[in-house]
């Protein structure tokens, strides 16, 4: 396992950031971060430390069991951090996809967290009042020709497939077949995406493989990039998801624009979340290069199942966190991180137990890499 900072070259200031220049088509390697984009981030305070982890719960129901395990995880790995002098924990409330949040969720997930002791170092920033940040990103991407406008709808998207004889496996997502990147043909604009298959075609992405220390390698629309916890890991965007949707046909913001915009313009530096969002990596380290920020460092948790073996989710009925013992939830998920239980007589507070776990989180996960 690896951890650290990103390796950084310079790039020109996002196209998204007040007064930036619009950078070139991309950068080979990782950019760096911006005074002006640092001023832009509600913590600009904080700019100088050099941990700046997250926690980015959507308000779709109370914490539970599976999503304690992601929060004590990010905030575990910045305690930890820098043999536990420790980096910077925030938390974002991502309620981009408003049909799925409910009212007062965050403010009960924000309680939940103090409850356990996780309280973020700086005030939580919600992404409902960041859409003219995301607009910025999307239009430096249109202007650039990384983002085009899409006519198609989800049936039109399947019939594409079956006129092309694929078949679709149950629950998979289909590949967007690119019907529209070369141009609506008069049918009206729905959503907007990425170009994927565009953009790895580009001669520095392509040559992005090359770049010395970085932390993932582009090449051929495969994106390989190294998981502190699950190793090296790859996927190609171009044939397993195709062009991405940015902005989709609601009008709202899609989760991995909002998500890479953010992350950048908090400068956040690792992201520690649950395994299930691994295989978003590829298209937010795509969406990095063509934003020209900085890749944070990716640590994937374990993701706790429940007694059907699925994954425990608010959308299959996870029971909100029983936080009357918060010391045993935590005891929970820090069980499901692979890190010792509570020793009662020794560490009878929340302070002290979570204290043992930043020294056994250091030890299990930030050991040589
Ligand atoms: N908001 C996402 C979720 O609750 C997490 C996003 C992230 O950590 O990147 O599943």
């Amino acid at each position: 396992m690896t951890v650290g900072p990103s390796a950084r070259t310079t790039a020109a200031a996002p196209p998204w950031q007040a007064g930036g220049a619009p950078p070139p088509p991309s950068t080979a390697t990782t950019a760096q971060h911006t005074p002006a984009l640092a001023a832009s981030a509600p913590e600009s305070a904080a700019a100088a430390t050099t941990y700046r982890g997250r926690f980015a719960p959507s308000p779709t129901g109370p914490l539970h069991a599976g999503s304690l395990v992601a929060a004590l995880a990010s905030w575990l790995d910045a305690r930890a951090w820098n043999g536990g002098r420790g980096g910077l924990w925030l938390v974002r409330i991502e309620d981009v996809d408003t049909p799925r949040c409910i009212a007062g969720a965050d403010e009960t997930i924000l309680r939940q967290l103090a409850t356990c002791g996780l309280v973020p170092d700086a005030p939580p920033l919600w992404q409902s009042s960041r859409g003219a940040l995301y607009q910025q990103a999307l239009d430096g991407l249109i202007a650039r020709g990384d983002a085009y406008p899409c006519a198609c709808s989800r049936k039109d998207i399947e019939e594409a497939h079956a006129a092309q004889g694929h078949a679709r496996e149950r629950h998979a997502t289909l590949p967007y077949p690119g019907t529209c990147r070369q141009g609506l043909h008069g049918r009206p604009a729905r959503s907007w995406r990425f170009n994927t298959t565009g953009f790895c075609q580009k001669p520095p992405v392509a040559l992005a493989h090359a770049a010395q220390g970085a932390p993932f390698s582009i090449a051929n629309g495969t994106v390989r990039w190294t998981d502190r916890r699950l190793g090296p890991q790859e996927q190609d965007v171009t044939s397993v998801v195709g062009d991405f949707v940015l902005r989709r046909a609601d009008g709202l913001w899609a989760y991995q624009l909002a998500v890479v915009v953010d992350d950048a313009a908090q400068q956040i530096t690792h992201v520690v979340r649950g395994e299930d969002l691994a295989d978003n990596t590829p298209r937010q380290i795509l969406l990095q290069r063509a934003l020209g920020v900085a890749t944070p460092r990716y640590l994937h948790t374990p993701l706790v199942r429940g007694a059907n073996g699925e994954k425990l989710s608010k959308q299959n009925g996870a029971a909100p966190l029983d936080l009357r013992e918060p010391l045993q939830a935590l005891n929970d998920a820090a069980r499901a991180l692979g890190l010792p239980a509570w020793d009662h007589p020794h560490h009878n507070s929340l302070p002290s137990a979570l204290e043992m776990w930043v020294n056994a989180w250091a030890r299990t996960y930030n050991g040589p890499p």
